[in-house]
């Protein structure tokens, strides 16, 4: 093994790959090699890996990639090496951001294909990306009828969806999630193996059929906050609680009636959501951020 230096950012990425294409005197275009990368920064939860993948696979490369404690580790193996590090560095998934890069090269190993490996422990060294707005293609199908995820509302894919605030440790796997208790369905185990599926490795992929389901109908839920009342709502991972803006107003004017209400339905939450976070036992996590469109739910 021979380390060939280290380098952090996009514009040193790519010009470590300007490097790899000035090859030196005598080498022949095609010479195969082998280089290892690892990177830090937001780089799980973000399509990485399914990114990778179609990369190497676009590029001719075989080899592998898989999540760490530490970040991300990619091998790769063929000739094109330098195509694919420089677009490695130039088409990186929107959520994702690169923080540090480590190149070595290595000894060719043969590799018969490219794969997304095993995710690898350790002390984690790299962090989550927050929870994602649901993206254009997972809303059109929320509201396509013939679609399985039409109405569905904690649909997600790679580019969208809960990261988060379902994580409960690194490296991010469904099995470390808030998802772990939910088993695929067939047709989310298809879509989560296909690499030409969006959802591909998505690890909170979830359908109707084997995802988490509203307890209540929201019709029922919106006809309760219209008549004043307080509800708490528990997603894949927090709870919120709701009212609507006319009940909040009303609990700042007087105090007794909704005020006693609001604080009262603290007691409804399990005990780690009733306390302020940092008097939970577990690391705080972020507020969510609730916004409005319109006035009915
Ligand atoms: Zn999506
Ligand atoms: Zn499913």
């Amino acid at each position: 093994m021979e380390a060939t230096g280290s380098s952090t950012g996009r514009r040193s990425l790519a010009a470590w790959a300007d490097d790899m294409m000035t090859r030196p005197p005598g080498a022949s275009p095609g010479t195969p090699r082998r280089v290892r990368l690892r990177l830090s920064g937001a780089v799980q939860g973000v399509g990485m890996r399914p990114f990778v993948h179609r990369l190497a696979a676009e590029t001719g490369l075989a080899g592998f990639v898989r999540n760490g404690a530490d970040g991300v580790t990619i091998e790769v193996e063929g000739s094109r090496i330098a195509d694919f590090i420089s677009r490695l560095s130039t088409e990186t998934p929107p959520l994702a951001r690169i923080d540090a890069l480590a190149i070595e090269t290595l000894a060719p190993a043969g590799d018969a294909g490219f794969s997304i490996g095993a995710s690898t422990g350790g002390r984690a060294a790299t962090r989550v990306v927050p929870d994602a707005a649901t993206c254009p293609d997972c809303l059109a199908e929320l509201f396509d009828p013939a679609s399985r995820f039409f109405g569905y509302p904690f649909t997600n894919c790679t580019q969208c969806g809960p990261r988060h605030t379902i994580t409960r440790r690194l490296p991010y796997d469904r099995g470390r999630t808030a998802m772990a208790g939910f088993t695929m369905c067939s047709a989310c185990a298809a879509d989560y193996a296909d690499p030409r599926n969006r959802r591909f490795h998505a690890e909170p992929i979830a359908c109707p059929s084997c995802g988490p389901r509203l307890s209540h109908a929201i019709s029922a839920i919106a006809a309760l906050l219209r008549d004043g009342r307080i509800v708490a709502l528990k997603g894949t991972a927090v709870f919120i609680r709701c009212a609507t803006r006319a009940t909040r107003r009303r609990s700042r004017r007087c105090a007794g009636g909704n005020r006693a209400r609001l604080s009262r339905s603290r007691s409804w939450l399990p005990t780690p959501h009733r306390l302020a976070p940092w008097r939970r036992r577990r690391p705080p996590k972020p507020r969510s951020l609730r916004a409005w469109r319109g006035q009915s739910c």
